[in-house]
């Protein structure tokens, strides 16, 4: 979709409270009774805010985690990405299930269970790729709790390829295959994954494996709410001008902010992998997400999914700074979004 989208009139989808346009609020073209209290109830919270292993990660001394293991004021910890989001205020999606969902939920009152006996106000996850940084919350929740499981084909094919996720058992779990661009619905929001460009997870990747694949291995996630749109992209290795036009239509964007720049980690001595090759575009330097994205004019452009040797982590670095100068936050564990 794209800017001709932006300001059609709400009542064509068949509901007044639903608005695609930044600054397309309730006031046009729908009752501002009924809309204010969804538009009061719709909201995300970043329950995880860095990559794979977390922030300090348990076997990391690099310089950022040096100061999180000393309590460094400068730094906070974070746990692995993933995001919440109600458009009712009942019901509840995830995006991602991070190994540290458990402790995400009991740090988050909202998605405690609600009534006597066994019970959930999360009723679908939705799932952006295969990554163990990405699925392996899953297996924290599968006390026959019925949910929907959404994902684009290749992640639910990488998710049956493994016995452990039959712990998901198929008539309590329904395991939704959405196709690119197809919507659906949960917690009262509509629901888009749209391919990036990625890879294989890494305990599939083969011998070669192709990094950059956009057959759905990697998705974004766009997410409408009562008066936005919300686009969700923990990882993504290229930025190229279709992906920048979906992005576009965002008033609130999340993107990968896995590494400040390319060769981060073996200049931190910790892995010899660029970012590019572990699937994320660096946010410096020539082809990087900060220059690519700065035209954009979504309301807020929060970089998460922060890899733990990235110096945007620190308040105050120069790194931190300069995306800060360009109009991006960096998330935290815990931050909430109007929806
Ligand atoms: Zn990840
Ligand atoms: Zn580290």
């Amino acid at each position: 979709m794209g800017n001709t989208d932006r300001h059609r009139d709400p009542r064509r989808d068949g509901s007044h409270l639903l608005c695609f346009g930044r600054g397309c609020g309730p006031s046009i073209g729908a009752d501002r009774r009924s809309a204010r209290p969804a538009q009061r109830k719709a909201k995300a919270v970043i329950l995880g805010s860095a990559a794979g292993g977390g922030f300090p990660q348990w076997n990391c001394r690099c310089p950022n985690c040096a100061l999180a293991w000393d309590g460094d004021p400068r730094v906070v910890s974070r746990t692995q990405s993933s995001l919440a989001a109600t458009g009712d205020g009942e019901s509840w999606i995830l995006l991602s299930a991070s190994p540290d969902l458990p402790q995400q939920l009991r740090t988050t009152p909202k998605l405690w269970p609600r009534e006597p006996g066994r019970h959930s106000p999360i009723t679908a996850v939705v799932l952006t790729n295969a990554d163990i940084d990405h699925v392996a919350g899953l297996l924290s929740l599968r006390e026959r709790q019925p949910f929907r499981l959404i994902a684009l084909a290749p992640v639910h094919a990488a998710l049956r390829q493994n016995p452990i996720f039959g712990v998901l058992a198929d008539e309590v779990v329904e395991r939704v295959t959405v196709a690119p661009t197809e919507l659906a619905e949960a917690a009262g929001l509509q629901i888009e994954l749209f391919p990036v460009a990625g890879k294989a997870p890494l305990y599939l990747e083969g011998a070669d494996p192709l990094i950059g694949s956009e057959a759905g291995e990697t998705a974004g996630v766009a997410l409408v709410g009562p008066t936005g749109k919300l686009a969700y992209v923990p990882g993504c290795a290229h930025l190229h001008p279709a992906l920048l036009e979906k992005l576009r239509e965002a008033d609130l964007l999340l993107f990968d902010g896995t590494v400040f720049t390319d060769d981060e980690m073996s200049a931190a001595g910790v892995g010899a992998k660029t970012g590019r090759r572990m699937g994320h575009i660096p946010i410096a330097g020539e082809g990087g997400s900060l220059a690519a994205l700065a035209g954009l004019p979504a309301k807020r452009k929060i970089f998460v999914h922060i890899n733990n040797t990235n110096p945007i982590l620190v308040e105050g670095s120069p790194e931190r700074r300069a995306v800060e100068e360009a109009g991006f936050e960096v998330a935290r564990d815990g931050m909430e979004l109007a929806l």
